[in-house]
């Protein structure tokens, strides 16, 4: 698909035209990673951040958040849950916190690699290449770093410089990968400053690094941030340009994104699930996807976690969070993936 394509699609409104696009998808999922839908217990381990990305609810600026970091029992019986519950993997996922260090984030990798036979994934933020070898060696499996736009100019502008770090998501990206992860990326759909050109060439970025795992959900606007809050006017583009933070689009771009990367792992999003409640997890699931991350980050932290408002399950346990998924995969007719369900190579 070129990107001429590509933009066709993004900007289709046609009802019977997006049914053949939602049929691809959905053929191409099943030709080429099945009907198992493979769950990923997300822990969130800590909401300390240094950055200042202009979207995020709990970047270093965010007024009246209370910081929490899991201490080492506690994730490690979050992990246990996800054990128990079947899931062939946990996300470990925080802000960018230097408090996790090298070693505590390896010796964590370690135990829960010594104990169970969970995949793990880390999300951790832009982190030195010292850290991310030593937690490959402690036995992390996958990394995930979404470059959120492809568009140079737009991401120096959401994401302000931090001193004494070049930030290239895309070499920390390929580095992982000659280290041994697997990798996964992503983009936000309807950023503010977002056009559709550019969101056409994040897709084209997808195929281009040949992702193993790509998440794709909808700008949420966080009100504690530049980009939720009055001044997020200067970012936008004129509403022809503009990409809108809709459900709609996000559901083309997991559609497109299939079928680029027809191999890939690609989630449901939670926050597809929040712009939609009653069926976003389906609809996504059912067009392109093939994951679900259910919560295991204890309730108490979870709630703390707000990368944006409303956030989807958030006040579930763990437990009602896995009997819900097990629900909508089983109403579409699709199954629970076994085992680490890593990226396949046809
Ligand atoms: N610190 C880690 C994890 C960030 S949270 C990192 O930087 O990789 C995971 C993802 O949530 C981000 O990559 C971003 O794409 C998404 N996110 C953050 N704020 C959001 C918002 N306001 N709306 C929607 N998604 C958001």
């Amino acid at each position: 698909m070129d990107r001429a394509e590509t933009l066709d699609w993004l900007h289709e409104k046609d009802e019977p035209r997006l049914e053949e696009l939602w049929e691809r998808a959905d053929s191409e999922r099943r030709a080429r990673v099945g009907d198992e839908v493979h769950l990923r217990g997300l822990i969130e381990i800590s909401n300390y951040c240094v950055r200042h990305c202009r979207y995020c609810g709990i970047n270093a600026c965010s007024a009246g958040i209370t910081r929490y970091r899991m201490n080492r029992d506690e994730i490690i019986s979050a992990a246990g849950e996800a054990a128990r519950l079947g899931y062939g993997s946990v996300v470990m996922q925080a802000g960018e916190d230097p408090g996790l260090t090298k070693t505590f984030v390896s010796e964590l990798v370690r135990e829960i690699k010594g104990t169970t036979d969970l995949a793990i994934t880390l999300s951790l933020g832009e982190r030195d290449d010292e850290e991310l070898q030593a937690w490959k060696a402690a036995g992390a499996d996958r990394y995930l770093l979404r470059f959120e736009t492809s568009d140079p100019a737009l991401y120096a502008r959401i994401h302000p410089a931090f001193p004494g770090r070049v930030s290239d998501r895309f070499a920390q990206l390929e580095r992982m990968r000659d280290m041994g992860y697997e990798i996964g990326t992503g983009v936000m759909v309807g950023i503010p400053g977002q056009s559709w050109e550019m969101l056409a060439q994040d897709i084209d970025s997808f195929r281009y690094y040949d992702m193993d795992m790509i998440g794709v959900g909808p700008f949420l606007p966080s009100p504690r941030t530049v980009l939720g809050g009055p001044e997020a006017s200067e970012f936008y583009l004129d509403s022809e340009r503009q990409v809108p933070n809709d459900e709609l689009t996000t559901l083309k771009v997991v559609a497109l994104t299939r079928l680029v990367c027809p191999e890939a792992n690609i989630p449901s999003t939670t926050a597809l699930a929040t712009i939609d409640p009653a069926s976003g997890r389906e609809l996504g699931l059912t067009r392109g996807a093939n994951v679900v991350m259910p919560n295991v980050t204890p309730t108490k932290y979870r709630v703390l976690y707000e990368i944006y408002p409303g956030k989807a399950c958030i006040h579930e346990t763990a437990l009602v969070c896995h009997d819900c998924m097990g629900r909508r995969v089983a109403s579409i007719g699709r199954v629970l993936g076994k085992g680490p369900g890593g990226r396949r190579r046809n």
